[in-house]
């Protein structure tokens, strides 16, 4: 045999039994983005790399370093794998007018890349739940996502506190961001000694990048630098009151971190985290906040807005790590066909148990045949499903099928006339 290909370093494969897992979990999301009222959107997964440079900001980790570009073979345009969801989103926005009517409130699932060193819960292909609300000002909708965010962690059955924590603060408005910079410079070239080669670069270029530093010996020298809150002002600390005050209101436990602050540069007031303490250093399952400024960045009308995004790997792995209940078995039925010569009348029946609503499965040859009853049997048992319908020739003749309830031990092996095959799915469905 020919060697085989393996898949890229840092991107998955997503197979069945994780797969279900994953299906489980966007139902939930579906469910949620339903309740309240977020419409779906979907973008291209390339895009010009300027929309990244522009719209994240050239000093950040992802523009630096961590974006998979590439010139087209064809023409020579600068292209890049998007690194994350809002800038696509915030460009298509821009490009069809959408918001000519009025605020949207909608969200995608994404594919995202980054080129960062795989471990567990970080890896080069991942996935998002993005959430966008675009054209409100005020809290209610920034705390409207925060409690979005809430409501799926219990949906999937997390517990506050314990599975999961909230962290949010304010990265103010430009120029209050501007004086707490000059504070931060000041403080930080009285310190250069103590700054890894990183940050001194940041320092020049984006001081503010260097409280993103994950560098575990910068972190003291982080903890006791200038704090941006003391350089809000009254609008600003209005709109974070106004966010606490919902949260508050609606029983949201939640600790103010003056140290949080995002990836990206285009946010600005409300900025938030999901934390977990469960899978180490991998430990923000979904971050976002307030990006008023990204729709001039990139060109648009000046539009206010709000997001987040959260990893499926890092929320599939919690899910795992406090071992939440999986899904009932997929399957109402497995066909059973003992030779070829059941076939076609096995897929008729299956074809008329599916539209009656039933989940069946047939079982199908193998380049060795259609193997033994009993291998097909063991086959049945293990895909979960509830009957085994067997499609004997004896039975057959008699216009009947026999049915073995799987899920009761040594259930008795009865038959069905295949004229009353309806009527026995429709019980099933009500059972
Ligand atoms: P981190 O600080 O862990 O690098 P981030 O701030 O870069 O996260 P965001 O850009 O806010 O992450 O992306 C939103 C979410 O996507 C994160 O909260 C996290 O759950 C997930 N995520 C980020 N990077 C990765 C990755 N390389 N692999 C898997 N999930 C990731
Ligand atoms: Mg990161």
């Amino acid at each position: 045999m020919a060697e085989h290909l393996r898949a890229v370093k840092g991107m998955n494969d997503i197979l069945p039994p994780d797969s279900v897992r994953w299906e489980w979990f966007e139902t939930k999301v579906r469910a949620l983005m339903a309740r309240y009222g977020y419409a779906n959107v979907r973008t291209p997964i390339v895009e010009p790399t300027a929309l990244f440079v522009r719209g994240l900001g050239e000093v950040t980790d992802i523009v630096e370093k961590e974006m998979y570009s590439f010139e087209d073979a064809m023409n020579g345009d600068k292209l890049t794998l998007r690194p994350e969801a809002t800038a696509g989103i915030v460009r298509a926005m821009i490009e069809h007018n959408a918001l000519y009517n009025g605020p949207l409130r909608i969200w995608s699932q994404v594919a995202v890349f980054r080129h960062e060193r795989p471990q567990k819960g970080r890896y080069r292909q991942f996935h998002q739940i993005d959430v966008e609300a675009l054209g409100h000002v005020g809290p209610d909708v920034d705390a409207e996502q925060i409690l979005m965010c809430r409501a799926l962690c219990r949906d999937l059955g997390f517990v506050e506190g314990r599975d999961v924590r909230l962290e949010i603060n304010s990265l103010g408005q430009p120029p209050e961001r501007a004086a707490h910079r000059a504070a931060l410079v000041v403080y930080f070239n009285d310190h250069a000694e103590a700054l890894d080669d990183d940050s001194k670069r940041r320092l020049l270029t984006n001081p503010l990048r260097i409280l993103d530093s994950k560098n575990p010996s910068m972190q003291a020298l982080i903890e006791a630098a200038p704090k941006l809150v003391d350089h809000l002002g009254e609008a600003s600390l209005a709109h974070l009151n106004g966010v606490r005050t919902v949260l508050d209101a609606a029983g949201v436990a939640y600790r103010n971190n003056p140290r949080l602050v995002r990836g990206m540069d285009y946010y600005n007031l409300t900025v938030f985290e999901f934390v977990t303490d469960l899978l180490g250093s991998q430990g923000t399952v979904c971050g976002g906040g307030r990006y008023d400024g990204l729709f001039e960045q990139l060109g648009g009308k000046p539009t206010p807005a709000v997001g987040w995004g959260m990893g499926i790997e890092r929320m599939l792995l919690l899910l795992e790590a406090v071992a939440a209940p999986m899904p009932a078995p997929l399957l109402d039925v497995y066909a059973v066909v003992p030779s070829a010569a059941a076939m076609s009348a096995a897929m008729v029946l299956c074809e008329a148990l599916r539209a009656a609503g039933l989940t069946v499965f047939m079982h199908g040859a193998g380049s060795d045949g259609w193997g033994s009853i009993k291998t097909q049997f063991k086959r049945a048992d293990a895909s979960g499903a509830r009957h085994a319908l067997i499609f004997g020739d004896a039975e057959l003749a008699r216009g009947e099928v026999a049915i073995k309830n799987l899920r009761v031990a040594d259930a008795p092996q009865r038959s069905l006339p295949l004229a009353r095959a309806a009527e026995w799915a429709a019980e099933l469905r009500n059972a």
